[in-house]
């Protein structure tokens, strides 16, 4: 069967026929591939095609699909089991591994997703603070909980109104949006509020482009929050573990209150987190009155894939990461500048890149135009048929691997002239 047969099977059963929403292909007048497999930087689809990822399921993967250590790792813990509901070690070690080697973290708990993280971290932050109201940032993606589907209202520094039917107004007063790297707009959204809880940020924005912040600038944010008794969360579910193993933290030296992983934690299982100082995290349950679970929290053998990825991001692989994502990057900006998108320029930072027009400069998403995806569309079938595959849609980074090494490199230059 092949992916048409099979997305019309996958619509019968299934609104849309998906299971988030990206993954449908809306808007870009192709069908959505439907992969059976995957190796190192290769997805390969029942229609017999392969592809060059650079989606690398939205950013767990920064080994490559289906790592040999993370392999035999897991089929090792399946051996003894795949849940228990219990104590166990693996999830110790993993959590030992991350706390020492994070300096803005004392104590971690595990979640089954980056949602599940900040959902985490918002009601610790108003339990721990007795406040009611958290900032977010325009531009910034948090997750699907409703306090984070909230978009920028007109009127007043900080309105809001909900960017999802479905959540109430009740909640979306509660949240309020900030442009980035407009330290005055938060100033007045802490002089009209005295109670907010936290303030919740990407220190290196990526689901709306690739908005890259100033240490200066994040370094404000934090005295501002300080100054008013609120809490600054780094949400690291994509920049932990990939900008430096300490994520954006490390990179710009802040400590946050509390940070979210997601993502590359569970080296491609469903694992998420939310971490800090001592003194917060133990107001969470049992310790505390701050109520957190999950029956499938902590899952062993997830708990194992995230370790065993873990132990491979050491020096040499940040640096590795880096020389393949400029290389990379060099060759994606000749190909535009010949192929009739000499417009799009390409930014990158660590091992994620951007393609946009005006792409270097951007620094909120009010200055990204509303309808990259009508040029997108030409540029991801093109490259779809050259068995290249970037996350679909406009908005989206692009996400290097370890496996994205120089042999892939070639492969990807000779796709793209080819
Ligand atoms: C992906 C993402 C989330 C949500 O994580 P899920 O595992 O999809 O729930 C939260 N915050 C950021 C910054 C993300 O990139």
């Amino acid at each position: 069967m092949n992916s048409e047969k099979w997305f019309e099977l996958a619509k019968t059963f299934t609104p849309g026929g998906v299971h988030s929403p990206v993954r449908s292909f809306k808007g870009l007048h192709t069908t959505p591939r439907f992969i059976k497999k995957a190796k190192g930087a290769y997805l390969y689809d029942v229609d017999g095609k392969d592809y060059l990822d650079f989606c690398m399921s939205f950013g767990p993967l920064i080994i490559g699909h289906r790592d040999k250590d993370v392999q035999k790792a897991i089929k090792k813990a399946l051996k003894n089991g795949w849940t228990y509901g219990a104590s166990e070690p693996y999830s110790v070690e993993l959590a030992e591994y991350i706390v020492s080697r994070i300096k803005a973290i004392d104590q971690i708990r595990f979640t089954s997703s980056g949602t599940e993280a900040v959902m985490t971290a918002i009601r610790l932050a108003r339990g721990f603070t007795g406040k009611r109201k958290i900032v977010k940032f325009n531009g910034c993606y948090h997750g699907h909980m409703d306090s984070m589907l909230i978009k920028a209202g007109s009127g007043l520094a900080g309105t809001a109104t909900a960017s999802s039917n479905g959540v109430t107004e009740e909640t979306s007063k509660n949240t309020l949006v900030c442009e980035l790297n407009d330290l005055n707009a938060l100033e007045d959204i802490f002089k009209n509020n005295d109670d907010i809880a936290a303030v919740f940020i990407e220190p290196l924005p990526a689901n709306n482009g690739l908005l890259v912040q100033d240490k200066e600038y994040l370094k404000s944010v934090q005295e501002l929050c300080k100054k008013n008794g609120t809490l600054l969360v780094f949400d690291e579910v994509i920049s932990g573990f990939r900008i430096a193993f300490g994520g954006m933290s490390e990179i710009t030296g802040i400590e946050p209150d509390l940070i979210t992983y997601g993502k590359i934690i569970g080296g491609g299982m469903p694992v998420g987190a939310c971490a800090g100082k001592k003194e917060i995290m133990e107001k969470l349950a049992p310790i505390g009155d701050v109520y957190q679970a999950g029956t499938l929290s902590a899952n062993p053998v997830a708990m194992v894939a995230g370790l065993t990825s873990l132990k491979k991001l050491n020096d040499q692989a940040y640096l590795n990461l880096k020389e393949n994502t400029q290389n990379i990057v060099q060759l994606f900006s000749d190909w535009f500048n010949d192929n009739g998108f000499s417009d799009y320029q390409t930014k990158s930072y660590g091992s994620l890149f951007w393609s946009a027009p005006n792409a270097l400069d951007v620094k909120s998403l009010a200055e990204i135009p509303s309808n990259l995806n009508e040029r997108f569309f030409d540029l991801f079938k093109t490259l779809l048929n050259k068995g290249i595959y970037l996350a679909p849609n406009a908005y989206e980074v692009s996400f290097v691997s370890l496996a994205h090494d120089k042999k892939v490199q070639k492969e990807l230059k000779r796709r793209l002239w080819n």
